[in-house]
């Protein structure tokens, strides 16, 4: 596995949109060296607009779909059509986003992380306007997947920085962002939510430091009259999930 693109050029010879020579470089680079994080197999490239994925485990049958930018990915990413993404998030079978960062100038990948699907929620879809009546195709209506409300355990990284992560350490991560795949989807709001503020906390932290955004949750959830021991079950969600540690004295660890 190494991090150059210029090797797959002959393949986009004869095409002129920068776009689409970018997403066939970073395609080609993704199948020949990406693995699976789930279980190490080999990715396949799927046929163009098969559904919302674009690569798949030859071993696992896992989905992915590669988003490639030359300027790091804002707070935002640009999704497919609208109702073909909610149903497949209200299906489970929304697949895990790849998101390539690489740099034109050498031509070499310099970021890669994978966003968990078990991590993509409704919450996360925003729908855009449809298109126009004037437009080619009128009414069509796509969507913006939101990024920055996610925690972060829910990112894998695989390059940084154009160094490649070691496959064990991958793979560890992986599987802590997979564990909330056991719970169903309603009940994986106030989880994230409660990571998500744990991560503005020092790495260890107390239940009282936790408590000083209880009338930020009161605000989004008006109709729970008792947010503290609502906080105090989601911690405790989350230990069971391996996803915070308790260290004992009061006071939590955050593992990422
Ligand atoms: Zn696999």
């Amino acid at each position: 596995m190494d991090v150059d693109l210029s090797k797959y050029l002959t393949k986009v010879a004869g095409y002129k949109s920068a776009s689409q020579k970018a997403r066939i470089l970073t395609e080609a680079w993704a199948s020949d060296n990406l693995e699976c994080p789930s279980c190490g197999g080999a990715l396949i490239l799927l046929p163009p607009n098969s559904r919302a994925s674009d690569l798949q485990c030859r071993s696992c049958g896992e989905t992915y779909q590669l988003k490639s930018r030359s300027k790091p990915f804002g707070k935002k990413i640009l999704g497919a059509e609208y109702n073909t993404t909610i149903q497949a998030v209200r299906g489970g079978s929304h697949p895990s986003l790849i998101l390539l960062r690489y740099d034109p100038s050498n031509l070499t990948v310099q970021q890669v992380r994978i966003l968990h699907r078990s991590w993509i929620t409704e919450q996360s879809i925003i729908p855009r306007c449809p298109l126009s009546s004037q437009a080619r195709r009128a009414g069509w209506q796509g969507c913006l997947l939101s990024i920055d409300a996610i925690p972060s355990i829910a990112f894998v990284d695989v390059v940084q920085d154009g160094v490649i992560i070691p496959t064990p350490t991958i793979q560890a991560k992986w599987k802590i962002a997979h564990s909330i795949s056991a719970l169903s989807f309603a009940k994986r709001g106030w989880l994230f939510l409660v990571l998500r503020i744990a991560e503005l906390l020092p790495r260890e932290f107390s239940l009282q430091d936790m408590y000083a955004y209880e009338g930020l949750l009161a605000k989004l959830y008006p109709a729970n009259k008792n947010i503290r021991a609502k906080i105090r079950q989601q911690l405790q969600i989350a230990r069971g999930l391996g996803l915070i540690q308790f260290v004992g004295q009061g006071l939590y660890r955050r593992i990422s």
